[in-house]
């Protein structure tokens, strides 16, 4: 029997924002334990939650780049559950209203344009952070409370491909969109992975696995790929996969049973009676709608049309919305976009692997590659120049045409020395000199090889070709 997977994704998304959600606490990573920590976000009793109008904006915002509706009346509820990462004993979510709902995510799988629809968008909290060491456990209670956005998408992907291009297009919105630093390592992006199989042709859904938590892509791939293998692997066996929670264990690639699924009515939901519903007018949605910051899609577009940069330039410099704010700086102070794009791919790209540190982080700026750009294309170095001028500035810096002049790698445009290396050329290399003169116009470029070694590379092509035909054809 051939079977389907069906995955949906439950992405928790940490907000940039300044405070936490429900208090005025400082939301700050890696800073000393519980320091920033208040009686509401430690959840005493009594202490009362004031909304973050910056979250719920934020919320709105991501709804409108994945084209949610935004729901004019939503509500916050509790979600109740007793562990020591929320010492409140129940989360502030929202259960039935939603901040947004539906929304898609369109986006290429292995060349294939694939649409990617969204059940809802919803605001909460975060919950503390748990370290559990040989010792005992600890909590930090400086992450409770930080505003938390969970993006649920229909069970609408086939495939782990699907699902690792989903959160890859879904990571690049966040961040495009100044939603999220969706920063990994920080725990900013963590996705719950449901899982399920059924027969091909079956309408209904398989019961599902929940694999939860899980913040790197390459491990939400392997998790998915060995769940539906398992899964299907029960059936084909005569047995009946369990809806169950799952966890993934890293080092042997494979997920194993954490607890029976509880059902949403175990958290006994009920709405929040310390909180107003949030009410959003048209005028409000009119106006963060025209806040909205270009998508990579668009930008890639813009790198088109307006850049005149190939496809392929494009769809490079826009993957990390880094590289493309640092291309799109640089392009603020040069025309010459297609070198620009070309030293970003090429030269500094190299740089970034080889020495380990972002284009960020090193000592090249905007301003000094597309001084680079400049002087290459007036001509004042060639093209191996401009790739050790841009090693120099990425690791010290320093201002390009000062380095240019002090390294003595000018080009050399000046006539008489072009001329005398063109005589030593034509004196030297009588088989080319012949060939040329006998009708064969390439061999020209053996002579101008010649005359590039001859000068360590610094006299300027175009220039040397003009004054090699000059002295052939007089
Ligand atoms: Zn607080
Ligand atoms: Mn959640």
């Amino acid at each position: 029997m051939k079977y389907e997977a069906c995955i949906g994704l439950e992405t928790h998304v940490m907000q940039k924002t300044r405070t936490k959600m429900f208090c005025g606490c400082k939301h700050e990573y890696g800073a000393e334990p519980n320091t920033n920590v208040c009686p509401v976000c430690l959840g005493y009793p009594g202490a009362l939650p004031v909304l973050n109008a910056t979250a719920i904006e934020l919320c709105c915002k991501a709804g409108l780049l994945l084209g949610c509706e935004i729901n004019p009346h939503s509500k916050w509820d509790r979600k109740n559950y007793f562990y020591p990462d929320m010492s409140k004993n129940y989360q502030i979510t929202q259960a039935d209203r939603p901040l947004c709902l539906g929304g898609k995510i369109v986006t290429e799988v292995n060349g294939e344009l694939k649409t990617f629809t969204l059940e809802r968008i919803h605001q909460e909290e975060n919950a503390a952070k748990n370290t559990h060491a040989s010792s005992g456990s600890l909590i930090d209670y400086n992450r409770a409370g930080t505003a938390l956005m969970e993006i649920v998408s229909n069970p609408c992907m086939h495939s782990a491909d699907d699902a690792f291009a989903y959160i890859q297009a879904l990571k690049l919105i966040m961040e495009y969109g100044g939603i999220s630093d969706c920063d990994l390592e920080k725990g900013h992006m963590r996705s719950d992975v449901n899982v399920s199989v059924r027969p091909v042709g079956q309408e209904k859904l398989g019961a599902k696995v929940e694999i939860k938590n899980m913040n790197s892509p390459s491990f939400i791939v392997e998790a998915i790929n060995y769940e539906i293998a398992r899964q299907i692997e029960v059936i084909e066996n005569g047995g009946k996969v369990i809806q169950e929670t799952r966890g993934y264990d890293s080092d042997r690639s494979e997920t194993f049973s954490q607890r029976t699924k509880e059902d949403a009515h175990d958290y006994r939901y009920f709405p929040e009676p310390d909180l107003l519903p949030v009410e959003i007018s048209a005028a409000q949605i009119q106006k963060w709608k025209s806040e909205l910051p270009e998508l990579p899609v668009q930008r890639r577009e813009r790198y088109v049309k307006e850049l005149g940069l190939p496809d392929y330039d494009a769809k490079v410099l826009t993957a990390e919305k880094h590289i493309s704010d640092f291309f799109d700086a640089a392009c603020k102070l040069t025309k010459q976009y297609k070198l620009v794009s070309n030293y970003m791919m090429g030269k500094v790209a190299s740089l970034v692997t080889e020495k380990s540190i972002s284009v960020v982080e090193s000592k090249l700026t905007p301003e000094t590659l597309a001084q680079v750009a400049d002087l290459v294309s007036g001509g004042t170095i060639g093209s191996s120049a401009a790739n050790e001028l841009i090693e120099i500035l990425f690791t010290s810096g320093g201002d390009p045409k000062v380095i240019v002049e002090a390294k003595g790698m000018a080009q050399v445009n000046d006539d008489s020395a072009l001329e005398k290396w063109a005589e030593e050329a034509i004196a030297g290399n009588a088989k080319a000199v012949a060939d040329y003169k006998a009708g064969n116009p390439a061999s020209v470029n053996a002579l101008m090889g010649y005359v590039m070694k001859q000068s360590k590379g610094k006299a300027n092509p175009p220039a040397v070709i003009a004054m090699l035909k000059k002295k052939l054809d007089s």
